[in-house]
């Protein structure tokens, strides 16, 4: 398979849980699972999770898996029939204190406090944006509105308002709960929806970690930027975070359609100049949920954000419930590589008026450089957390990244990162034996070949954290 820097990022769903659809979707070239849940119990998810598990074990590749935290999603209730059809111009009541199922002239919300955060004017959006509602007025726990553009409605489809405004908390109850479930089985990342400041990362770090503490293990935390609240918060939300996710369907529908692109590659970039790691998402493929090819427009969509520099580009419901979930990620898999080699190096630009205050970063920088212009056939990083590796990714270069790790957590956390490589060796005390095993399995994966060149780096002593401090070159003998 022809090398790919960046990561694929796949939902899982019923069209995508059968263990051999799974093992063949993990072969095809995801990276990261992504456990939704928004959808189904915390039984549910603790299957899946070893479903995956599993299937990566058989397909000898590891992946990371992303528990994806539901959130304040605002969501009407559920209809009588399942669904209505709402015609423009019609009055319709979202109700909080109903409790009979909904019909044609009104539905329950399972947010009470909607009816306090409205008021008449307010444009809303239902099920992401197709249907949007105005304001009339606010009686009681009723909001009465009218339907400007009309369409099908269906059990708990989501509501937004435009502009944004509404002020539940990122972590709902069940997301605490989720948390406790997620660190059940080590999530290796958890993506918090909705938060508008760093202080939900922080409340929500703090919780996954209380939660996995008893399994010692940390993590990665992922912003949702899907409010328009965030935006002016982004960089403190970056800060507080170990990464972003440009979640473009309630971010399209608060901040507008037209928005999204322009701030797609501005948190991209900030996310890259701020070592953090960023997922593109939503839509990506999305008319291969029903057909086999995908459109030229999301060939386009992806490339781009390949040449935004995303780490990753994500898929939803072409993986979760589509027809087509192999097909899209091997569709999407050639988009990336075709995508990657038409891109150079921003090295030199990178680091104009830069200077590094440690050494292991310092190092990180060297290894790029070096192999960069000696045209080394690969840069290897020997870590214990993979921060060497992270560092080294966050410029785009040609030259691949080999992260060595004797952590499985980290080689999993890795799978994320672009352009990194990480693989599993054994920890040995010794640098010239951690050295030269290093070359050994180098060469027994093909990575490289006699004559070869590569940087390595790695610290003295071994395994001591943040400890990397030597940079070497090697000629392949
Ligand atoms: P969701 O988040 O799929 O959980 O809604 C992504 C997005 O809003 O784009
Ligand atoms: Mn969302």
């Amino acid at each position: 398979m022809t090398r790919r820097a960046t990561k694929i990022v796949a939902t899982l769903g019923p069209a995508s849980s059968d263990p051999a659809m799974l093992e063949a979707l993990i072969r095809a070239g995801v990276d990261v699972v992504r456990l939704n849940f928004s959808h189904g119990k915390a039984q549910d998810h603790i299957d899946r999770a070893r479903l995956v598990r599993e299937a990566a074990q058989r397909a000898g590749r590891e992946v990371a898996i992303m528990a994806d935290l539901q959130g304040p999603k605002i969501r009407v209730g559920k209809f009588a029939e399942g669904k209505v059809f709402l015609e423009q111009g019609q009055k319709f009541v979202l109700d909080a204190g109903r409790t009979e199922l909904g019909d044609i002239e009104a539905v329950g919300l399972d947010y009470k406090a909607l009816p306090e955060e409205v008021k008449a004017g307010d444009v809303l959006l239902l099920n992401d944006g197709l249907i949007v509602i105005t304001v009339d007025a606010v009686v009681g726990q009723q909001v009465h509105t009218t339907v400007k553009l009309g369409g099908e409605l269906s059990n708990n489809k989501g509501i937004n308002k435009q502009g944004g405004g509404l002020t539940a908390p990122a972590l709902t109850a069940k997301d605490m709960d989720d948390i406790r479930t997620a660190m059940s089985f080590q999530a290796d990342y958890v993506a918090v929806s909705f938060p508008k400041n760093a202080t939900d990362m922080e409340m929500a770090r703090q919780l996954c970690n209380v939660a996995a503490a008893q399994y010692n293990h940390k993590p990665g935390l992922i912003a949702k930027i899907e409010r328009a609240e965030a935006i002016p918060k982004l960089l403190e939300i970056l800060l507080a975070s170990d990464g972003i996710m440009v979640a473009r369907g309630d971010l399209a529908v608060e901040v507008g359609n037209a928005a999204v692109p322009a701030l797609q590659k501005r948190m991209i970039k900030l996310a890259r100049e701020h070592d953090k790691v960023v997922i593109t998402a939503t839509q990506m493929m999305e008319s291969m949920i029903t057909n086999p090819v995908p459109t030229r427009a999301e060939v386009s969509d992806v490339a781009n954000a390949v040449l935004d520099g995303t780490d990753a580009v994500m898929l939803s419901a072409e993986t979760a419930a589509g027809k087509y979930p192999l097909e899209t990620v091997n569709e999407m898999a050639q988009i990336c590589v075709a995508a990657e080699s038409g891109e150079g190096s921003k090295l030199d630009a990178d680091f104009i008026g830069k200077t590094f205050a440690r050494i292991d970063q310092a190092i990180a920088m060297g290894a790029l450089f070096t192999a960069h212009h000696m045209g080394a056939k690969a840069i290897v990083a020997m870590s214990d957390s993979g921060s060497t590796a992270l560092w080294m990714s966050r410029h785009l270069i040609q030259v691949p990244i080999y992260a060595l790790t004797p952590k499985v957590v980290s080689q999993r956390k890795m799978t994320l990162y672009r352009n990194v490589r990480p693989l599993l060796m054994g920890a040995v005390a010794d640098r010239d034996d951690a050295l030269r095993d290093a070359e050994q399995q180098l060469k027994a994966l093909g990575i490289v070949a006699s004559g070869d060149v590569y940087a390595i780096t790695c610290g003295e002593p071994m395994g001591a954290p943040g400890g990397t401090n030597m940079l070497k070159i090697c000629r392949v003998s």
